[in-house]
């Protein structure tokens, strides 16, 4: 199995937010992807699920496809407001075997349930998401990356404005993923947890700052290079033709 990047350049409007990105990913282990705001972390990701098309490069999947990928997008993406139970939500981590109007049945409905279980939130299951704290819904969320039992995981600062205690717990769930062989990849901002979870780190500054064991790539040096490069690009704002203007 290989999950790597290869070239891969993304852009908005033709500014790039990814730039000429190439590594592989380390499987069954754990990668944090570290940077400064804006340094295309997030961009990185959804070109990693298809969300977002490379206008060069591509990612390349071996003995994988998009359907063992679960990804959870920044929390701040997500639309609450709709209509949905917690239990019904956790149950579309199932669609990928089910279909969206496929029937789930007692058996995934169970199943739903035992992961809801598993992340301290089972009486949860009737009420509607737009009920819940930040730190409820991500666990939510969890859940349903649970049910979808995929082989590689990416995760969107998934502790950003978690209290402790929600954080502590999903985290165990990352080191659990990492024990069961799992390849989880996340964009972190806190640095001990990093240090502390992560073996590998891709420190992004939409280029490849650096890209290895975590110890090597978290050092004062290279974290500096990552704030100047972000601040150049940003003073830069290229743009790979002249059409439209940009703030
Ligand atoms: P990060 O997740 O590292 O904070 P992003 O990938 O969200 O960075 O953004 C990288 C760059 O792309 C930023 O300059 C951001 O303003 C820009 N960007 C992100 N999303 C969009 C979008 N939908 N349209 C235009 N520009 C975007
Ligand atoms: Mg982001």
């Amino acid at each position: 199995m290989r999950l790597a990047l290869d070239n891969v350049t993304v852009s908005y409007q033709r500014h790039p937010a990814v730039h000429h990105v190439s590594g592989g990913f380390a499987m069954g282990e754990a990668t944090a992807i570290f940077g400064p705001n804006g340094a295309g972390k997030s961009t990185l990701l959804k070109a990693m699920v298809g969300a977002l098309k490379p206008d060069q490069g591509k990612v390349t999947m071996e003995g994988m496809s998009r359907k063992d990928i679960a990804y959870l997008p920044q929390q701040s993406e997500i639309d609450r407001s709709l209509p949905v139970t917690v239990l019904e939500l956790v149950a579309t981590g199932l669609w990928h075997q089910s279909g969206p109007f496929g029937k789930l049945g007692r058996p995934g409905m169970g199943r739903a349930l035992d992961a809801l279980e598993q992340v301290g939130l089972a009486d949860f299951a009737p009420r509607t998401i737009a009920a819940l704290s930040s730190g409820q819904f991500q666990r939510v969320l969890f859940a349903r990356i649970l049910l979808q039992d995929a082989r590689v995981i990416l995760l969107d600062e998934p502790f950003n404005a978690m209290d402790a205690k929600t954080t502590h717990d999903l985290l165990q769930l990352v080191k659990r993923w990492q024990q069961e062989g799992r390849t989880v990849i996340a964009v972190l901002h806190d640095e001990e947890q990093v240090r502390q979870y992560f073996p590998h780190t891709l420190l992004l500054a939409r280029e490849v700052v650096a890209w290895g064991d975590t110890r090597n790539v978290l050092t004062v040096d290279k974290l500096r290079r990552a704030v100047e490069t972000a601040a150049h690009w940003q003073a830069r704002a290229p743009i790979c033709q002249t059409e439209g203007v940009e703030a």
